[in-house]
């Protein structure tokens, strides 16, 4: 069974950017005391963008942890950059690991972190890397998997943009994680919104979405006083503001629950509007086939710059009087674009024509 398998959404883990003090590791857990933490997170080696900055206190660290563990019974996780880290975090007991998002977007890394947990059965969440690269993502899943971890969770935690203005510290671009989700429906998703939002009043949001997208997990940080913390100050919540997000948080269902008369009857409607799409599709298919005879009876190349200005011009302007994100008709459109010049080049390719074009 594993670790990651909860009977109740979400699967909370909970505890600080970094461990500080003993003091500051046994404050948070005994304030998290009454919440249903199933882990604690605290990080021992912070891999910083910069130096100068606090960088987390090792071992020592992990001693804190295990008496954490030992007065309060909570497992407990921590970030594992090094084979050297995955050696002193398990001589200290810790129960799952984690591999942050500059580790995973380095196959070498990651590489010899699976090569360290050879013969080790321990759960593992790796972070998404900081670029949204889900074949980098499922590469380290899939290195832990070939050194034989099999009870691995994906942690969402948003991705680096230059300069953006957007409201996120990491753009969260759900449809990575989605994407995820579908190559590896097996796994168990858990979003970090603390490293999303990076600012505490952001995070309720972000988890609120990451349950309405049915993930299954959260991973939030908590300290007993934010402000002061050593790292990540602004996005970590108090436990009391945790145990208020918790109370808001609407858990929905990811499968269809009871009879709905309303969903069944919107549903057929709907599958007969994806038929009629596939149908018109498949004509707009023989259209340009026909097209790319006549366009190399007359000499023509098959893609046409100012044909395709042409289409991104109207289209996106039909789409905006049905209210429709011009990004995501445009986005559709070089889809279907893309399939059409794929078949006019066959046509227009004498050696291609008598192969099949798909
Ligand atoms: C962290 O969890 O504190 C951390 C450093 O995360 P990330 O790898 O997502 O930046
Ligand atoms: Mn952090």
């Amino acid at each position: 069974m594993s670790f990651f398998t909860v009977s109740e959404k979400p699967l909370l883990i909970a505890g600080p950017c970094s461990a500080e003090s003993k003091e500051q590791v046994l404050a948070t857990a005994a304030a998290l005391q009454g919440l249903p933490v199933r882990l604690f997170r605290a990080g021992v080696w912070k891999p910083r963008s910069r130096p100068g900055h606090f960088e987390g206190l090792g071992t020592q660290a992990l001693e804190w942890l295990a008496e954490m563990k030992s007065c309060y019974g909570l497992p407990f996780a921590t970030e594992v950059a090094e084979p050297q880290h995955v050696a002193a975090a398990l001589q200290h007991g810790a129960d799952v690991l984690w591999l942050g998002a500059r580790t995973t977007v380095n196959p070498f890394d990651v590489q010899r972190l699976a090569d360290s947990l050879r013969g080790v059965s321990i759960p593992v969440m790796i972070k998404n890397p900081v670029s949204p690269d889900v074949e980098l993502w499922l590469g380290a899943i899939e290195r832990l998997e070939q050194a034989g971890i099999t009870d691995i969770a994906a942690v969402h935690r948003g991705f680096t943009s230059y300069k953006s203005s957007s409201p996120f510290r990491n753009a969260p671009n759900w449809p990575v994680p989605i994407e995820l989700r579908r190559r590896r429906p097996d796994l168990p998703i858990i979003c970090d919104p603390s490293h999303i939002a990076g600012q505490r009043q952001g995070v309720a949001s972000v988890a609120q979405k990451a349950m309405d997208m049915g993930f299954e997990g959260l991973m939030i940080e908590t300290h007993p006083n934010p402000e002061a913390a050593l790292s990540d100050a602004q996005q970590q919540l108090t436990p009391e503001a945790l145990k208020a997000l918790l109370a808001q948080l609407v858990i929905r269902h990811t499968e269809t629950t009871g009879h709905s008369s309303e969903l069944e009857h919107l549903r057929q409607i709907m599958d007969s509007l994806d038929a009629e799409i596939i149908d018109l599709i498949g004509r707009r298919m023989e259209l340009s086939r026909a097209m790319g005879s006549v366009k190399k009876a007359l000499g023509m190349t098959a893609y046409q710059p100012e044909r395709w200005r042409e289409i991104v011009e109207t289209r996106s302007s039909h789409a905006a009087g049905k209210s429709l994100p011009a990004e995501f008709i445009m986005e559709l459109f070089q889809k279907i674009h893309d399939e059409s010049i794929r078949l006019q080049l066959h046509i227009l390719d004498d050696a291609a024509q008598d192969e099949p074009s798909c």
